[in-house]
């Protein structure tokens, strides 16, 4: 084997499992296709990881992860896992550039944002239309934005918006918000930010750029426009275990079934972070699972490594 364990995915559940597994001396390698970090990283401000009285930056935080997970001896490789193979004997990691065998493998994939799904979405996408607060809101400096979604996400980054933003409406379907009554404490009293209420974008317009969304209201079925610079979008997560094929159990909406111990379907891997199946996704809770996805991989490995020294 060439590993004893691999770790797919670099956000704060892989590079928990990762400081701990390298701290355990255990041969460790973590892949991850972009820089490591996962969606924390495009997060601006983490005001609920403890231990930062007032809050911290994503990028430094997840940065910092990464150092402490590398001063143990974790290796990262930047490629994509592609295909988990189940050997006789372990596991092989199918990547994009290369294949990684490991007695142990911790899926710490993540999730994607999900798409809206509506005309003008793919077109007007790096031209007004963006999935990254933190990435993108700079260039909307006092433009008019919208913001499609009611739950952590786009309350939270609605707000970091309003940094650059004259105003932020937010348009959601429902006329509650999903999102954690301390952020929708600030979002109502920040007044750069305006809800709308029971509406649905139907479609993004512009030629070139972002010219504007066309609304309808899902109660009464008026159709009315609204002219804006940018459109951000944030109507929930898709998880990233299409690779896995079967391989681990998963549910209706492909989030991987793993035990308390974070033990999937299948021996010998296990899953943590925003990919498992569960109620709260947040970083904290990530880091909590990557570190027993980690404890059970150390013990499988070990009692492995131990019978066949026999
Ligand atoms: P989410 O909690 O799934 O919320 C998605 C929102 O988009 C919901 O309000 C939903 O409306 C709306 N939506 C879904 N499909 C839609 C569609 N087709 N058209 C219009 N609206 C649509 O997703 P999220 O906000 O991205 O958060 C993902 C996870 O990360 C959550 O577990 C969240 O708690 C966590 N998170 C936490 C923080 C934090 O703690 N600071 C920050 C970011 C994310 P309905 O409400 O009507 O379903």
């Amino acid at each position: 084997m060439d590993y004893d364990v691999v770790i797919v995915g670099g956000g704060p559940g892989g590079l928990t499992a990762g400081l701990y597994t390298a701290r355990g001396a255990l041969k460790t390698l973590l892949l991850e296709k972009l820089l490591p970090g996962g969606q924390a990283a495009t997060t601006h401000w983490i005001d609920n990881y403890p231990g930062f009285q007032e809050g911290v930056s994503g990028p430094q935080l997840m940065m910092a992860m990464k150092d402490q997970a590398m001063r143990f001896g974790l290796e990262i490789e930047t490629d994509e896992a592609v295909d988990l193979e189940i050997l006789k004997d372990g596991f092989s990691v199918v990547g994009q550039a290369g294949t990684y065998s490991a007695h142990a493998v911790i899926i710490a994939s993540g999730a994607t944002v999900a798409k809206l799904g509506v005309p003008g979405e793919e077109k007007l996408r790096g031209k007004g239309v963006s999935y990254c607060a933190t990435c993108d809101g700079a260039f909307f400096r006092d433009e008019e934005l919208v913001v499609i979604g009611g739950g952590d996400a786009a309350v939270e980054e609605g707000i970091f918006l309003t940094k650059f933003a004259r105003k932020v409406h937010v348009v959601h379907r429902r006329n509650r918000l999903r999102a954690a009554k301390a952020i929708q404490e600030r979002a109502f009293q920040n007044d750069r930010m305006d809800f709308i209420w029971d509406t649905v974008v139907e479609e993004i317009t512009g030629e070139q750029f972002v010219e504007g969304v066309r609304l309808k209201n899902v109660k009464t079925g008026e159709i009315s426009e609204r002219p804006c610079k940018g459109v951000f979008i944030y109507v929930g997560n898709i998880p990233n275990s299409q690779f896995l094929k079967g391989k681990v159990e998963v549910n209706e909406k492909g989030y991987i079934i793993t035990d308390n111990d974070m033990a999937t379907s299948q021996k010998g891997v296990y899953a943590c972070g925003d990919v498992r199946k569960k109620a709260l996704r947040q970083v904290v809770t990530a880091c909590g699972e990557g570190a027993a996805a980690a404890f059970s991989a150390q013990q499988f490995v070990e009692e492995k490594k131990g019978i066949a020294y026999k």
